[in-house]
């Protein structure tokens, strides 16, 4: 047994050992070890603080899963030809609320990734300040060389386990990347056939034609701009006239470039994983969105209609482009140190992490060390979350409200967690620190619903 101890030295000793203790338990799985690493490098004050927290075992406990679940998913393509895919779904920690957290459709899926974004997913969640616990899910299938039809099958077939372990009040899935409106749409109708019951509050980035909210769509892009909003604001500077560039061009790329075009700011660049586009005149996001959400083209097409623009193949070059505004809104680790280092050079003055850990560690301590003001994920991407939690409010309430009124309380929220961030970040001697002030926010508030319900 390990010696209970409250001196920092101590507590260090005993992070450290734990987290020695989650990469034997959970081998080869990186990304969820870093995930754990960045949360445990934080969170060394509140334990020197909280003793009970370590005598209670609460960091030991949320390192494992309550349920992680694995299926095969067995589904027939347009040739008549048996596919098997692989499903997950994490149902991480549920001391706050049923379980919420997105489904990915990716072919790199695989246990450390589910793990990772479901860890990250409790204190996001937890941050929101919504009744919700932190879960995630998905699968190893590739919904881009699919048709329709088969995109169809697949999510049939997925709904068809899964429904055995969600929902309205026990586990409520959502979008991510590979999962929008569309699949989102056949899973639901799977659901309500084999339950034979209407259940709006399942899932939610529902299509607004059946129990959707309205701004949900908007909710993470639009959501990480009002963040750093907020974080800019504070130190003299804001969006206005500056220049942006954003990775990705999904959904939630597209909404955090519409939003920081609407404050005043110049987009230059998007990208997706083949390659990135640039346009010093500023980005036309109409071409975009007509490219990704309907035409579901490469971003590379941008050019034939705006010549203006040049298009590049490695997308990781994206971040060799001066500006003022970074905001990563792709995929895990987009930024290495590397990057970190050409961004710096080039005078950044703010990162936004609108995708969950797109940046390095080093590469956070890069940014940090040079004092550039730096949004993390869990933080800075919690709208859509946020909003989806409005979402199963307004099923529950059986209401709708307006865009205005999601988006104002959209605001509000994200306002919200940026101060509550901060505060806690100077009242733990880290001021400034947002990565450690969301981490400590997020912590708390699960470790004393855990130690509030008993061992659990
Ligand atoms: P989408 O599937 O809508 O878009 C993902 C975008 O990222 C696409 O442009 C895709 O390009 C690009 N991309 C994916 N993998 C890579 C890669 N390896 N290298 C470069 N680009 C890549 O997903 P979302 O916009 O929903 O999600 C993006 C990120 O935001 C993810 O990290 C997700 O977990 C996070 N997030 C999403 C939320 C949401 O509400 N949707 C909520 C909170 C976080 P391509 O088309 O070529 O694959």
């Amino acid at each position: 047994m390990y010696e209970l101890e409250t001196e920092t030295e101590n507590v260090s000793n005993y992070v450290n050992h734990l987290y020695e203790m989650v990469k034997h338990r959970n081998p080869h799985e990186s990304e969820f070890h870093q995930a754990v690493k960045e949360v445990f490098d934080s969170l060394i004050p509140v334990l020197v603080k909280n003793p009970i927290y370590i005598k209670q075992r609460i960091l030991d406990r949320l390192v494992e899963p309550e349920r992680f679940i694995t299926f095969r998913v067995p589904w027939v393509d347009d040739e008549g030809i048996v596919q098997v895919n692989r499903g997950f779904r994490v149902q991480y920690n549920s001391a706050l609320g049923p379980y919420k957290g997105g489904l990915r459709f990716h072919p790199s899926v695989n246990s450390s990734i589910i793990k990772f974004l479901g860890f990250e997913q409790i204190f996001k969640n937890a941050l929101t300040g919504q009744p919700i616990g932190g879960g995630k899910g998905g699968s190893d299938f590739d919904p881009k060389e699919r048709s329709d039809m088969e995109i169809m099958r697949f999510c049939q077939s997925f709904m068809t386990e899964l429904s055995m372990h969600i929902g309205p009040n026990i586990d409520v899935p959502a979008g991510d990347i590979g999962v929008g409106a569309k699949e989102i749409g056949y899973l639901f109708g799977q659901y309500k056939k084999i339950r034979g019951a209407y259940e709006s509050g399942v899932l939610t980035g529902k299509s607004i034609l059946y129990g959707g909210s309205l701004g949900r769509k908007e909710a993470t892009g639009y959501g990480t701009v009002y963040f750093v909003e907020e974080m800019l604001n504070q130190h003299g500077m804001s969006f206005e006239n500056s220049t942006v560039i954003v990775s990705g061009s999904g959904n939630v790329s597209i909404y955090a470039m519409e939003k920081a075009m609407q404050l005043g700011a110049t987009v230059i660049a998007c990208s997706d994983s083949n390659g990135y586009i640039y346009d010093p005149n500023g980005i036309n996001l109409e071409t975009v969105k007509r490219l990704k959400e309907v035409e579901r083209k490469r971003i590379e097409e941008y050019t034939c209609e705006h010549p203006e623009a040049t298009y590049h193949q490695n997308c990781e070059e994206i971040w060799s482009i001066p500006c003022d505004i970074a905001l990563p809104c792709a995929t895990q680790n987009e930024i290495n140190s590397s990057s970190a280092q050409k961004l710096i050079v080039n005078g950044v003055k703010a990162i936004g992490e609108g995708a969950n850990m797109p940046t390095t560690l080093e590469a956070i301590n890069t940014f940090l060390d040079h004092k550039i003001l730096f949004a993390p994920a869990k933080a800075a991407n919690a709208g859509g979350v946020s909003v989806s939690a409005l979402e199963m409010a307004q099923n529950s309430a059986r209401v709708s409200w307006s865009a205005e009124e999601v988006d104002s309380k959209l605001r509000t929220i994200m306002k919200d967690i940026y101060k509550q961030s901060l505060n806690t970040s100077i009242d733990y001697g880290v001021p400034g620190n947002l990565v450690a002030g969301a981490n400590i926010v997020g912590f708390v508030r699960v470790a004393e619903a855990m130690l509030a319900q008993g061992v659990i």
